[in-house]
């Protein structure tokens, strides 16, 4: 195989595997259709870079002109797949203005006036101009992190690619009159290789940023509870530590709240366990709404919550819990007959320095009980015991 010809493959090579691994992704995560228009652009891309050397039947020109358009519809979708990831708009004027005026620009140079030159240009200038357009919109994606920076360098060091070094390859070769040598000039050459790099690292961005967002979704579907959509016991213990660790270091007062849901067993046990359900969704829906955004709510299992607030002394405790306890056992069930209240008791510990969460829940679970034994629907707080002195010293040597 010639060295001319391996180059020539290269790309179509590396576009046609890296749509596969786009259409597999997607395969597997249909509702991000943006993948798709990734498969599209590589394909496209592959397509475009085969025509340049397999000329069909329909003739040379016909044949460059498909080339030219199946660059362009790859450029398109390729940009609008990365504009529409980010959820900015697609700014079509542009888009149709340097799609329609390169295509248009090259279909002039190739039938009304053929010149080889300034075909090159205007096709160039074309996706250079997209390119900097793209890297001007993903500048403007807020809370951007090292891939948008990535994919801002990259499409701007596309645009760059296509206008500058077209630019410096033709002044230095001088004007092209015509196929004879063109496929092994500098200015093809450089276009493959910089072409095959680029799309390269604009794969792996794009590749890195999926795996990025999969993780992300794992791991905050791996800390929240469906049935509540609070966290759940191992996401409220993280947070929670994090946010007693950082009431403690600014000696911020801190209340955990626990909360569990009386007689919920009997409950089950006449209505059913999908109204059970209900009442558990319900009762999460009033604790999250209370919460608000400062505070951790969770669901620790069963019939059983906790809520972490920040800033919170035992009096404004006592004042969050009654106001769910009220609002709650107030209000009805969808699915439960109308008469049927269902209450909740609560437990209170306010923070003190050296408590560890552990310590904290031992003490408001120890306040649940109380409110328990004392007839449940009800709130108890754990007020922290100052330690018992140490027995003064002649106590101890008498006994001794
Ligand atoms: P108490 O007032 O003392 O808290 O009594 P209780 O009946 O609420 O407490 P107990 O611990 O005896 O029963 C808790 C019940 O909660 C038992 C279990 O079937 C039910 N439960 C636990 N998880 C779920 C759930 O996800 N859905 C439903 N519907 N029930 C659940
Ligand atoms: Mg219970
Ligand atoms: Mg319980």
């Amino acid at each position: 195989m010639s060295t001319g010809l391996f180059i020539s493959l290269l790309n179509p090579a590396i576009a046609l595997t890296l749509a596969a691994a786009f259409l597999l992704l997607w395969l597997n995560t249909r509702e991000r259709g943006y993948l798709l228009l990734v498969v599209i652009a590589y394909a496209g891309s592959a397509t475009g870079f085969l025509l340049q050397h397999f000329t069909l039947s329909i003739g040379f020109p016909a044949t460059r002109m498909l080339s030219v358009g199946a660059f362009m519809a790859s450029a398109l979708c390729l940009t609008v797949a990365i504009l529409a990831r980010y959820n900015r708009p697609i700014p079509w004027p542009a888009f149709v203005v340097f799609a329609v005026g390169g295509f248009g620009a090259f279909a002039w140079f190739m039938f009304v006036q053929p010149d080889l030159t300034w075909r090159i240009l205007s096709v160039n200038f074309a996706f250079g101009g997209i390119s900097l357009v793209v890297a001007a919109e993903i500048r403007a994606v807020p809370n951007r992190g090292p891939i948008e920076r990535l994919l801002i360098v990259l499409a701007a060091l596309s645009g760059v690619n296509f206008i500058v070094r077209t630019v410096m390859v033709v002044a230095l070769h001088g004007p092209y009159a015509g196929y004879e040598g063109f496929y092994s000039s500098l200015y093809w050459t450089t276009a493959l290789l910089s072409h095959a790099v680029l799309s390269l690292l604009i794969a792996l961005s794009l590749l890195t940023a999926e795996a990025l967002d999969m993780l992300r979704t794992l791991r905050s579907e791996s800390l929240t509870d469906p049935l509540s959509s609070l966290l759940n016991r191992r996401g409220f213990e993280a947070k929670a530590s994090a946010m007693l660790d950082t009431c403690r270091a600014s000696g911020l007062p801190a209340a955990l709240v626990v909360a569990d849901l009386d007689r919920f067993k009997a409950l089950n046990d006449s209505h059913g366990h999908a109204a059970g359900d209900r009442v558990i969704a319900e009762f999460a829906a009033r604790l999250r709404s209370a919460a608000g955004l400062r505070a951790v709510a969770g669901r620790l299992g069963g019939e059983e919550f906790a809520v972490l607030i920040p800033m919170a002394d035992p009096a404004a405790a006592r004042l969050f819990a009654e106001a769910v306890r009220t609002v709650f056992s107030a209000g009805s069930i969808d699915g439960l007959p109308g008469h049927v209240r269902v209450t909740a008791s609560f437990g209170i510990a306010v923070h003190s320095i050296d408590e560890t969460l552990d310590d904290l829940t031992r003490r408001a679970d120890e306040a649940l009980y109380h409110a328990k034994r004392d007839g449940r629907d009800s709130i108890r707080v754990s007020y922290q015991r100052t330690p018992e002195p140490p027995p003064p010293l002649e106590i101890v040597q008498r006994s001794a």
